[in-house]
C-alpha cells in the first residue's frame, strides 16, 4: 500500500505517451508529484489509464536526467558544462556559419511527436522562416506517413474520421496491422467492450494478437497473412465486395468519382486478384477472406482501425489508399460507426503532423508550393519563404554523407535508435559539422552531437497535445522545469539569437499564431478548451466546437477518389541465408525505445526484448525456450533470448523495440514507403541460430 497523504495540490494534464491523450490529475505535495489519477471527464480515457500513463512518469526526476547545456568542439572530445546564454549563441552562430560557407539548404531540423503543438510550430517555424529552407521533418516520417499521403490523396485530409465513441455504434470492427492491446490499451478497452455487445470482429495480422481470441471475445475472422501482402490481401476482399456485387452503388455514385470506381473496380476485379489467386502470395485461406469481405460489406456499419503494420511497409501508402477503397466501396465513410482509423502512436504525432512538420506541408496540410498559403505565411512572417519541398529526415542524411548537408537541429528525437539501418544513420550524422541535440538524457544521437540542450517533460510545460481522434487537449505544467526552461522557450531563445524578433510570453500565444494560419484550427483557442475541456479539429467558424466525424456531408476533397492500388512485391525477400521474416511491435509496459519507460518501475514487467518464433521453427534450429539467439539480416546481427510462442506462424519471427540492447534497427533495412520514404520495419529477411549471448 502506497499512502501519498492529501495533495497539496492538483493540475489535469495530458499524457505523454500514446495518441489515445489520456487526461489525469496530477497530484502534488510541494514540489513532489505523488500520483497520476485517471481525470473521468477526459473525452479520450472517461477516467480509465493504462499503466504507462498512471505509473511511468518517474523518469522526469531520473538521476540521468541532462539539466545543463553542453557543447564540443568535436564529437571525440568530452562534454563541458556550458550556461544557457553560451549554448544558445553558440547553437545560433554554427547555424549561421554553416549557411554562409555551405548555402541556405545546408541546414535542417527534426521536430518531436513527444513535443507540444506550440513547440513543434515553433521548430518549424524557426527552420521556415529563421533557416530560409523547408528542411524540416519529424518522427511521423517513420510511423504514419502514409497515413498522411493516403487518406489525404483518397479523402482530402491526412488524419482518421471518427473520435474514439464511435466505435460504440460499430457493427463489424476491422483491425488491420494494430495490435491495440498493447499499442493503445484505453481505446482497446473501450472496442472490446463494444465486441462484448456482440459486434464482429476481423483481424488482419500475421501475428495472433491478444484481440483473436482472449477472455470473451474471438475474433470471427484472422486473416494470418504473410508479413508485406497487405495490399494483396485488401484486395483480394475488394475482388470480392465487386464480384459478388455487395458494393453500395447508391453511396459511391452521390459521394465519389464514378469513373474512377469504374477503373479500380475492373482491376479489382480481375481473377489474378481474387483470394484464391493470391492464396499462395498472401497465406491466407481464400475461404476465410471471402468471409471477411461479405461480413465487413455486409455486416452493418464497419469500422477499420490500423496500426503501423499497415503503414511501415514498402507499399504502406498503398495500404492506406487500398483501406480507404474498401470503406468507400461499401459507403463506410461519414457517419458514426464507421470510418478509417489510424491509430497514431506517439502522444502528439498527429499534432506534429498538423503543425507543418513536413518538408512539403505547411500547418494545416497546406502545400509549400500553394502561393496563396504561401503568402499568409510571408505576410505574418515577414520573409520570404522557401517555395521547394525540403529534405526528409533519410534525405538529409544522404545529403550529409555527399558533403551537402552540414547541420541538423533535433528536438526530442532519437533517430539514431528509432530510424531504419542505424549505420546509415550513424554515416549520416558523423559527416555533420553541427549536430544539436535537444533531449531530457544523452541519447544514442547525442553520441554525435556537439551541443545538448537540456528538454523539458510534459509536466514542466504548458500547451496542447493532439490525439489520434484529432482532439486537442491542454497540457498543464505541474511544476518549474528542472532545467530552466520549457521546450518553447529554448527554441524561442535559438530564435532571438539568430535575429528573429520573438516574443512569445505564453504557449497560448503561438496557438493564437497557430489558428490564425490554420484553417482547420480557427477556433481553437486556450479559453474555448478551458471552457469545453478539448477541441476536435476541424474547429471552425461553421463548426466552433469542432467535428467528431468527418466527411459527414462529403469528402473534405469533394469526390472520395478510388485510386487503382496494384500489389508491388517488396525488395527484401528471403531465401536460403535469410529463410524467414521479422515483424516488429510494441508490449502495453514499454514505450517505443524505451527512453522513459526504462527509467521507470516499468521496467521489471519486460526487462528485455525477446525474439518470438514458432515452435517448428525453433526445433528445426535446435533452440529452447529463453536460449540466446543470433538474428541476423542482410543489414546487420543482435543477439536477443527466444520465445517459443505459436502467436507467431511458422517462418515469422517477432520482437520489440524497447532496449537499447536488442538495437532492432541494426537489422532492419533501409527499403521504404515508395510514397513517404517511411521505412519497410515490418519485414526483414532473417536467419535465427543459437548463440552464447551478448
Ligand atoms: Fe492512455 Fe496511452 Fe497514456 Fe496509456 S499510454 S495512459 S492509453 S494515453
Amino acid at each position: 500500500v502506497i499512502k501519498v497523504g492529501t495533495p497539496d495540490k492538483a493540475v489535469v494534464t495530458t499524457c505523454a505517451y500514446c495518441g489515445v491523450g489520456c487526461t489525469f490529475r496530477a497530484e502534488m505535495r510541494g514540489e513532489q508529484l505523488v500520483r497520476m489519477v485517471p481525470w473521468k471527464d477526459g473525452k479520450a480515457n472517461r477516467g480509465h489509464s493504462c499503466v504507462k500513463g498512471r505509473f511511468a512518469w518517474g523518469y522526469a526526476n531520473h538521476k540521468e536526467r541532462i539539466l545543463n547545456p553542453m557543447i564540443r568542439e568535436s564529437v571525440d572530445q568530452p562534454w563541458r558544462e556550458v550556461s544557457w546564454e553560451e549554448a544558445i549563441a553558440h547553437t545560433a552562430s554554427e547555424f549561421r556559419r554553416i549557411q554562409s560557407s555551405y548555402g541556405t539548404r545546408a541546414v535542417g531540423g527534426i521536430t518531436s511527436s513527444r513535443c507540444t503543438n506550440e513547440e513543434t510550430f515553433l521548430v518549424q517555424k524557426l527552420i521556415r522562416q529563421g533557416f530560409g529552407n523547408n528542411n524540416v521533418d519529424t518522427c511521423a516520417r517513420v510511423c504514419h506517413s502514409p497515413t498522411g499521403y493516403g487518406l489525404k490523396t483518397t479523402f482530402g485530409t491526412s488524419a482518421g474520421t471518427q473520435d474514439f465513441d464511435s466505435v460504440q455504434h460499430s457493427d463489424v470492427i476491422l483491425v488491420i496491422g494494430a495490435n491495440p492491446t498493447d499499442g493503445h490499451p484505453v481505446f482497446a478497452s473501450r472496442m472490446k467492450r463494444r465486441l462484448r455487445q456482440g459486434a464482429k470482429l476481423i483481424v488482419i495480422d500475421p501475428r495472433r494478437t491478444d484481440l483473436v481470441r482472449s477472455p470473451h471475445i474471438e475474433a470471427a475472422h484472422h486473416l494470418s497473412l504473410r508479413p508485406g501482402t497487405n495490399v494483396a490481401v485488401l484486395t483480394a476482399m475488394a475482388h470480392v465486395i465487386v464480384t459478388e456485387g455487395l458494393f453500395d452503388q447508391a453511396y459511391i455514385t452521390e459521394r465519389c468519382d464514378w469513373d474512377e470506381f469504374q477503373d479500380w473496380a475492373a482491376f479489382v476485379s480481375e481473377d489474378e486478384r481474387s483470394p484464391e489467386a493470391t492464396a499462395s502470395l498472401t497465406g491466407v485461406d481464400p475461404d476465410e477472406l471471402r468471409k471477411a469481405a461479405r461480413l465487413y460489406a455486409t455486416g452493418g456499419n464497419g469500422a477499420i482501425y490500423y496500426g503501423l503494420g499497415v503503414t511501415e511497409h514498402s507499399q504502406g501508402s498503398s495500404t492506406v489508399m487500398a483501406i480507404a477503397n474498401l470503406a468507400m466501396a461499401t459507403g463506410n465513410v461519414g457517419r458514426e460507426g464507421v470510418g478509417v482509423n489510424p491509430l497514431r502512436g506517439q502522444n502528439n504525432v498527429q499534432g506534429a503532423c498538423d503543425m507543418g512538420s513536413f518538408p512539403h506541408e505547411f500547418s494545416g496540410y497546406r502545400h509549400v508550393s500553394d502561393p496563396e498559403a504561401r503568402a499568409m505565411f510571408e505576410d505574418a512572417w515577414g520573409v520570404p519563404l522557401d517555395d521547394e519541398p525540403g529534405l526528409r529526415i533519410p534525405n538529409m542524411l544522404d545529403a550529409a554523407t555527399d558533403g551537402a548537408f552540414k547541420a541538423l537541429f533535433i528536438q526530442g528525437e532519437d533517430i539514431l535508435q528509432s530510424d531504419p539501418n542505424t549505420a546509415h544513420v550513424a554515416a549520416g550524422l558523423a559527416a555533420m559539422e553541427c549536430v544539436v541535440v535537444q533531449d531530457l538524457f544523452l541519447n544514442e544521437t547525442a553520441n554525435y552531437a556537439h551541443v545538448f540542450l537540456p528538454g523539458s517533460t510534459f509536466l514542466e510545460k504548458d500547451g496542447t497535445f493532439t490525439n489520434a481522434e484529432r482532439r486537442i487537449q491542454r497540457v498543464r505544467k505541474v511544476m518549474a522545469p528542472l532545467n530552466g526552461f520549457a521546450d518553447w522557450e529554448i527554441v524561442q531563445m535559438v530564435a532571438q539569437a539568430m535575429g528573429l524578433d520573438w516574443s512569445y510570453a505564453h504557449p497560448s500565444e503561438i496557438m493564437d499564431e497557430i489558428a490564425a494560419l490554420t484553417p482547420s484550427f480557427a477556433k481553437v483557442n486556450y479559453a474555448a478548451l478551458e471552457e469545453h475541456g478539448s477541441l476536435q479539429w476541424p474547429a471552425t467558424a461553421a463548426a466552433p466546437l469542432g467535428t467528431p466525424t468527418m466527411h459527414l456531408d462529403g469528402f473534405v476533397r469533394g469526390k472520395g477518389k478510388f485510386v487503382v492500388t496494384d500489389y508491388v512485391a517488396t525488395d527484401e525477400k528471403t531465401g536460403p541465408r535469410f529463410p524467414l521474416l521479422l515483424t516488429t511491435g510494441r508490449i502495453l509496459s514499454h514505450y517505443n525505445v524505451g527512453a522513459q519507460t526504462r527509467r521507470t518501475d516499468n521496467v521489471a514487467w519486460h526487462p528485455e526484448d525477446r525474439l518470438e518464433i514458432h515452435p517448428h521453427d525453433a526445433e528445426n534450429r535446435g533452440l529452447h525456450d529463453g536460449q540466446w539467439v543470433s538474428l541476423r539480416s542482410r543489414a546487420g546481427e543482435t543477439t536477443l533470448r527466444a520465445l517459443i510462442t505459436e502467436r507467431v506462424a511458422p517462418g515469422v519471427v517477432y520482437t520489440t523495440f524497447h532496449h537499447p540492447t536488442t538495437q532492432a534497427n541494426v537489422i532492419t533495412t533501409d527499403f521504404s514507403d515508395w510514397a513517404t520514404n517511411c521505412p519497410e520495419y515490418k519485414v526483414t529477411a532473417v536467419q535465427v541460430s543459437p548463440s552464447n549471448g551478448p
